[in-house]
């Protein structure tokens, strides 16, 4: 029989063993309690790693060894904390990551205002779902370097203002999100960032036609811009007759104002097409400008993305490009309703 400490040099042997890892991703209590054991046995399995992601639901399981782990972690860059709110109570105000530049998590926004604080040099930051989007606490938070937010409208409409934001994805994530309408982040005024705003994702009311005129109003020199109608601002069947792309006028005048734009994915419950129209009819109509000249082709739109009819991930997606001068459906696909797009929609 082994003795205890030759158990514990065997282990250490072992540890050494173990693939130093530069990203580590913990799923279950049971890696999570390899990996601190590792870690234990041979700190260079903490200190190499650089992105930490951590995703645990809520089982009868316990973590007590996180905030251990996490401390080990002196040299991340990069963290995702997707975890059940009653494992990290006290746990973010506590954190701090010298290095940390990209943070992804689920957590209660009032729980990780702190860790915000502690950390300025975050670039990128990715939020769950949010209890108070009308009094959000993160909407006073300072982030200098921020470059990329995700997040639901409501927070993102505080972070975004006076700080470097080039990418923005403002979608509902639960249906509290849904109580801050699009208009009040979408105003009509330029969004607030000190850059160019060049990403936008954001999620639309079909009934609501002058999206596209406050997202130009917002951000002008948008390259790139995703709609997307969220499943929680579903509208009544009554509605269906005034989609935002069959008023002409207001959908070809906010092409007008974007003239930087060169991708554009709508993602709709509705269809797309009209009267006769088939989904190429609709493009068509989409790829001119009207100027006091006449109609022309847009400046710069190359790639365009609709995905229709999109019941529970079914429907019709298209892929259009510009190819040698000429407009042309490159992929289509369709999908019976859990058949799956989502990948093909990027
Ligand atoms: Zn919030």
């Amino acid at each position: 029989m082994l003795t205890r400490s030759k158990k514990l040099i065997r282990a250490k042997e072992y540890a050494k063993k173990a693939i130093l890892s530069e990203i580590v991703a913990i799923r279950s209590s049971k890696e999570l309690r390899k990996f601190l054991e590792h870690s234990q046995l041979n700190e260079q399995v903490a200190s190499v790693v650089q992105v930490f992601a951590v995703e645990l639901h809520a089982t009868n399981a316990t973590f007590p060894h996180l905030r251990t782990i996490l401390s080990l972690l002196h040299g991340i860059t990069d963290l995702v904390m997707n975890i059940p709110v009653r494992y990290a109570a006290h746990l973010s105000s506590a954190l701090h990551f010298a290095n940390l530049t990209s943070l992804s998590t689920t957590l209660p926004h009032s729980m990780i205002a702190t860790l915000l604080h502690n950390h300025p040099r975050i670039t990128t930051l990715v939020l769950g779902p949010c209890s108070t989007p009308r009094k959000c606490p993160l909407r006073a938070i300072q982030l200098p370097e921020a470059s990329e937010l995700s997040g639901p409208p409501g927070c993102l409409a505080g972070l975004v203002g006076n700080n470097p934001v080039r990418e923005v994805t403002a979608t509902y994530r639960g249906p509290r999100d849904a109580q801050y309408p699009l208009h009040l982040l979408f105003n009509f005024m330029p969004l607030n960032t000190s850059v160019n705003l060049t990403v936008l994702h954001v999620d639309f009311r079909p009934s609501d036609v002058d999206m596209l005129l406050r997202v130009a109003a917002a951000a002008p020199r948008l390259v790139s811009l995703k709609l997307t109608e969220n499943i929680f601002l579903k509208p009544a069947d009554h509605l269906k007759a005034r989609l935002l792309w069959r008023e002409p006028s207001k959908w070809v005048e906010a092409f007008n104002l974007l003239p930087c734009l060169q991708n554009l994915l709508l993602k709709t419950f509705h269809s797309l097409a009209y009267g006769a129209d088939d989904e190429a009819e609709t493009i068509r109509r989409w790829l001119s400008v009207v100027k006091p000249m006449g109609t022309h082709p847009h400046p710069a739109l190359r790639h365009i993305v609709v995905w229709w009819s999109a019941e529970i991930e079914g429907g019709c997606l298209g892929v259009w490009d510009l190819v040698n001068g000429l407009w042309s459906r490159t992929y289509a696909a369709t999908a019976e309703p859990g058949g799956g797009l989502d990948e093909a929609f990027v």
